[in-house]
């Protein structure tokens, strides 16, 4: 038996913050004993309004956030990720199993496309080899078929900071695919974009999944997304999980229950106008 592709368990993550009477402090719990398992390679919708603890549960998977002391564990394809509050040693090694794309800044600005794209190489080759750009013949044709693949191979040499919003993701999804990524854990990365290219970005991740065998998370802020490109979904509020399961059996009653005032911000819109 394989070991799940991720398992969270009973984590939490409890944030400090300064009150505004001087000297005082106030503690927001962001995730309340959240559990989930990923077996096999699908793709998980993670959703919930706006301050419920999805990109921080991101942030504990992929080891970018310390969690709460005690019984919690995070482990990513059968390694710990963190266990007790305390990140494992080798959780960077284990994060170049891990393909992460965030909502904007994915790439380097300065550098072209290409070499935000190879630089998927780097948890494999060495850091100084990477850093003069002696890529191999290999490495460079890997680069440019995974460029192709999402459609911006004709973009290679440009710098980072003179593509479009889509572009840029694009070119973070090439390097989880130049990367090798099992997992992928992408929060908001379709947010900015315009429903058309969001569309196709959404489509990228569903192909990562469905041909390469790649787990996908992703939080989406939209919940006909959520719906429409996965196959399960998790709902979070107030750091709990309140909905795990096929995308298809989450009931618009479970969404006015997790969304409240949110709902209507939580459909595209234009589904519904029709
Ligand atoms: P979401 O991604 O669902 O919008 P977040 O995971 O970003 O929610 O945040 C969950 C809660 O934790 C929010 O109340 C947010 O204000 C709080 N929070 C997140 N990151 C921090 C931080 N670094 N310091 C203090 N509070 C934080
Ligand atoms: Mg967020």
């Amino acid at each position: 038996m394989t070991a799940p592709l991720v398992e969270v368990k009973a984590i939490s993550k409890t944030f400090t913050r300064k009150a505004a009477a001087a000297g005082g402090k106030t503690t927001h719990k962001a995730l309340d004993a959240v559990s989930f398992v990923m077996d096999r390679p699908e793709r998980v919708a993670l959703i919930g309004p706006s301050g419920s603890g999805k990109s921080t549960l991101l942030r504990a998977i992929s080891g970018l956030h310390a969690i709460d002391r005690g019984d919690g564990t995070v482990s990513v394809l059968g390694q710990p990720v963190q266990a007790n509050g305390r990140l494992s040693q080798d959780v960077r090694r284990i994060r170049t199993r891990m393909g992460l794309i965030a909502q904007q800044f994915n790439l380097v600005p300065r550098l072209s496309l290409f070499t935000n794209v190879a630089l998927g190489f780097l948890g494999k080759i060495s850091a100084l080899r990477g850093l003069f750009g002696l890529w191999s013949a290999d490495e460079k044709q890997k680069v440019m078929r995974a460029l192709d693949h999402v459609g911006v191979a004709a973009m290679a040499g440009q710098r980072a900071n003179t593509l479009s919003g889509g572009q840029q993701q694009r070119g973070a999804i090439a390097r989880a695919i130049v990367q090798d990524a099992e997992v992928v854990l992408a929060d908001e990365p379709v947010a900015s974009l315009d429903p058309v290219t969001a569309r196709k970005v959404m489509k990228l991740l569903v192909d990562l999944n469905e041909q390469s065998g790649v787990g996908v998370i992703v939080t989406l802020h939209q919940v006909d997304y959520a719906r429409a490109y996965c196959n399960r979904i998790l709902a979070l509020k107030d750091g709990k999980v309140v909905y795990d399961g096929p995308s298809a059996q989450l009931s618009d009653e479970t969404l006015r229950d997790i969304y409240g005032a949110e709902i209507e911000d939580a459909y595209w819109g234009e589904d519904h106008a029709s």
